[in-house]
């Protein structure tokens, strides 16, 4: 089948990483006009539609930051045509530059295809902007530094290495440009009039641009943690998938190899709805998934802080009881498959009983799975006879399944 947008499905191909990247932007350095072909991203009509409508956040935070640069460099630029005059048409262009086009830039962003792509083209005029005011200060050292160090830290912040390098070159045009077209000097000595309207721009710019900065990483890491917690969460039930609780029941078997059993200890239990495939059957699955979902919010009723939950499968439930004594593990447990019978209508379970299977960690497992197939173990030792109760492992379990002809040994608690 095809898309509208990438006819032949074929993937983009991966950035380059490593040597190749570090080659293609030597080449870069070479070769100007490779900044502007666009990348090798699959179509250009598949790149497009994926881009669509991106970046207006980006747009909104230049907006801001230009209008303050622009708005605070104006001063810094008059000063230097003060000591150095001008025509009058370069005046109204740096009024029109400092106070009109941060406006211009951004409704003409926000109104592309592409407003990310095309902030990074404003961003490329304003250093070719950059690059005539210097050719009309005539190279004033202090207000050329600065507009240089303000574009670079500009670029280099919103488009890394290579939206730097774009501006470089617009600027090193716009200035020979303006260079030939003004016919200027090299006057490179700043009075202090020139030295004090720069000062400004030298503090007020990098506070924006870090305040800005720091803003959007703090507002990255946040999202950054709200995806964590949603990648470690089953969707219906909200306790954890099965991915994350395996990892947590990793962690608690290492630390309990490690550090050696006092008085209390861990116990592993694995619970299985009895029968639910007929709940699906009987009142279809928008009820099983309820069902879930209250054996869930029983769980986390009935278990403590420490307990880890999670959803180990369709209806099979797991918990990582810590530290623990024997007995109050094996009441809670015993109590978790009480509460599902003796309490179904209050927790709407639908007539549902659970059977579970509960291991203590012992030394002589040698990976954590070999817990959980006890624990798998034990709880269809509870099924087996007759479900709706819990077994507790030991060895005399195993040992029954080994040998067939042996009576199944008494395991139901
Ligand atoms: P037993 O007592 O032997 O455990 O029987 P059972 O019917 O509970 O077990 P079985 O493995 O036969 O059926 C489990 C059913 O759970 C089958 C599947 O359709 C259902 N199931 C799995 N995940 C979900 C889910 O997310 N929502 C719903 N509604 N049903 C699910
Ligand atoms: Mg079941
Ligand atoms: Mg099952």
């Amino acid at each position: 089948m095809s898309s509208p947008s990438n006819p032949d499905c074929s993937p983009a191909p991966p950035a380059p990483s490593g040597w190749p990247r570090l080659r293609r932007l030597l080449l870069n350095l070479v070769d100007p006009l490779a900044l502007y072909r666009p990348r090798a991203t699959g179509t250009v009509e598949a790149a497009t539609a994926a881009l669509a409508g991106k970046g207006v956040r980006f747009v909104q935070r230049i907006y801001r930051l230009r209008v303050i640069g622009l708005g605070v460099g104006f001063f810094c630029v008059a000063a230097g045509f003060l000591q150095h005059p001008v025509p009058w048409p370069l005046w109204l262009l740096l009024a029109a530059h400092g106070y009109v086009w941060p406006h211009v830039a951004r409704h003409w962003a926000l109104r592309s295809v592409i407003p990310y792509r095309a902030e990074r083209r404003n961003l490329v005029i304003d250093a070719a902007f950059g690059g005539f005011w210097i050719a009309a200060l005539q190279g004033n050292l202090v207000p050329s530094a600065v507009i240089i160090s303000i574009l670079s830290m500009d670029n280099i912040a919103a488009g890394g290495l290579r939206l730097f390098l774009r501006g470089l070159y617009a600027s090193i045009l716009a200035c020979a440009l303006g260079w030939w077209l003004l016919g200027a000097h090299f006057l490179p000595q700043s009075d202090l009039t020139t030295i004090l309207a720069c000062l400004p721009m030298m503090a007020l710019y990098p506070l924006a641009l870090g305040q800005s900065t720091y803003l959007m990483s703090k507002k990255l890491a946040e999202r950054s943690r709200q995806f964590e917690i949603v990648s470690q969460l089953d969707g219906l039930t909200l306790l954890f998938n099965r991915r994350y609780w395996e990892s947590l029941l990793m962690e608690e078997f290492e630390r309990r190899h490690r550090q050696p059993s006092g008085q209390t200890q861990t116990f592993l239990l694995l619970l299985d709805l009895d029968y639910f495939k007929s709940i699906n059957d009987t009142w279809g699955h928008l009820v099983g998934d309820e069902v879930l979902r209250n054996f869930a919010r029983l769980l986390r009723s009935r278990l403590r802080e420490q307990d880890w939950i999670g959803r180990y499968g369709g209806e099979e439930f797991g918990v990582i009881l810590r530290d623990m004594h024997p007995t109050d593990a094996l009441a809670l447990a015993q109590g978790l498959v009480e509460a599902a019978r003796l309490h179904n209508d209050i927790n709407n379970l639908y007539g549902c009983t659970v059977s579970g299977g509960l291991v203590p960690f012992s030394p002589d497992m040698e990976a954590h799975f070999v817990w959980l197939q006890r624990a798998d173990h034990a709880m269809y030792c509870a099924k087996e006879s007759g479900r709706d109760r819990l077994v507790v492992w030991h060895p005399g379990l195993e040992r029954a399944a080994g040998s067939p002809n042996q009576a199944p040994p008494p395991c139901c608690v």
